[in-house]
């Protein structure tokens, strides 16, 4: 456990004000990769002059589960509950699970705990970053995935009923999140197209052919496109979408969809930008929000040093941008930019790059050529 304050508050500005961020270690290569997100935040907030951070480690996940019989002790979720935001790394290992067989996954429990509707899967490419497509001349992969995180076929997560002979899981929709849900998509497409980064399109990805649950998504999409006639809203069948965005990924600008099909198609987003080592995600709600890369704990390169940490740094620069637009401190928004902005820049130059994309640099190394960037 530790709390870091970044800055002494005898010396700290007096109008800055200050955020509590309840940060989750995790398990795996989760210890290593927060430790350069963590320096690179401290290290932004120490130069600043309109916010501080207080960053506190609390304990939760597989390893803990292990040693306590606790994954997500209740001290830990009142605390992340109290914090401004949440910034979390990996949890879960395949040898510590529960009873019922199932991994241990406090993240998906603060999901639901907090209601974090909205899962945020930024899927850009930017100029030098490693991709398998060809982006032909004038195009650019730069679309926002959002995928329902509370709900969907996760609904019935631990509950689910198997028999010898029949396994049942059920997948729920409802209306209230759905609307939550695609008034995040529309306002999303909104403010991207405000700053010029999208055509202003949110693209319904369901499978309304084949089931009601999904037909009723649907229609809840279309009345919510209504309050926002400057945007279009289109639609696209999960299978399609895959298809497309190995086609034609720079087409897309913000998709919206059901928590297993965002679960997958988030991953396929991650292939797209390189590996999962680079892919950031945010949860959000209305009121909290979780920030953790989209990979896991990747047991097999634990306790190795040569982790990606650029996931849970993107991820953390999310985390700067969400806090400054909420509590309005343009200066958040900007380090969270910027903090991006030198991510991009580390890879465009290609001279520190970890195993997963064929280099050898290790975490530690890659975490402070982003510092030396910043
Ligand atoms: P989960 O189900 O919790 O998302 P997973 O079983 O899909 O996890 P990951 O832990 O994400 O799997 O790992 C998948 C593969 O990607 C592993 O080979 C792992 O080593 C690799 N990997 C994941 N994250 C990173 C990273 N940050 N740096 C390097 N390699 C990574």
């Amino acid at each position: 456990m530790y709390t870091l304050s970044t800055k002494d508050e005898k010396l700290g500005p007096i109008m800055s004000r200050n955020f509590d961020i309840a940060v989750f270690e995790g398990d795996g290569i989760g210890p290593e990769i927060t430790q350069p997100a963590v320096a690179i935040l401290q290290k932004l907030a120490d130069s600043a002059a309109g916010y501080d951070l207080t960053l506190t480690a609390h304990p939760a996940g597989a390893a803990h589960y292990a040693k306590t019989g606790e994954s997500l002790p209740q001290a830990s979720l009142d605390a992340a509950g109290q914090a401004d935001a949440i910034l979390l790394s990996a949890m879960g290992l395949p040898d510590v699970r529960y009873d019922d067989g199932t991994e241990i996954s406090p993240q998906i429990d603060l999901r639901k705990a907090f209601n974090l509707f909205a899962g945020v899967r930024p899927v850009r490419v930017a100029a030098g970053q490693r991709t398998p497509l060809k982006i032909p001349d004038g195009r650019e992969i730069d679309f926002v995935l959002i995928r329902e995180s509370t709900e969907g076929l996760f609904y019935s997560q631990g509950t689910g009923t198997v028999t010898q002979d029949d396994a049942r899981e059920t997948l729920r929709i409802t209306r209230d999140v759905s609307e939550k849900l695609f008034r995040f998509a529309f306002q999303l497409a909104t403010d991207r197209k405000a700053r010029g980064l999208g055509p202003g399109r949110v693209t319904c990805v369901d499978k309304a052919n084949v089931f009601r649950a999904f037909a009723f998504f649907r229609s809840i999409f279309d009345a919510e496109a209504k309050a926002y006639p400057d945007l279009i809203a289109d639609h696209a069948y999960v299978d399609a979408t895959a298809l497309w965005m190995v086609q034609k990924p720079w087409d897309f600008d913000v998709l919206v969809t059901e928590n297993m099909f965002g679960d997958i198609l988030s991953d396929l987003g991650a292939g797209l930008m390189g590996g999962l080592g680079v892919a950031p995600s945010a949860d959000i709600g209305l009121e909290q929000a979780v920030f953790q890369p989209c990979h896991g704990s990747a047991p097999d390169i634990a306790g190795q040093g040569k982790a990606n940490p650029m996931a849970m740094i993107l991820s953390a620069a999310m985390m700067l941008e969400w806090l400054g637009l909420k509590h309005e401190v343009p200066e958040m928004c900007g380090d969270g930019a910027r903090l991006r902005a030198a991510v991009e820049g580390v890879m465009a130059e290609g001279k520190t790059v970890t195993a997963d994309l064929g280099g050898q640099a290790s975490t530690a190394e890659t975490g402070a050529a982003v510092m030396a960037a910043l």
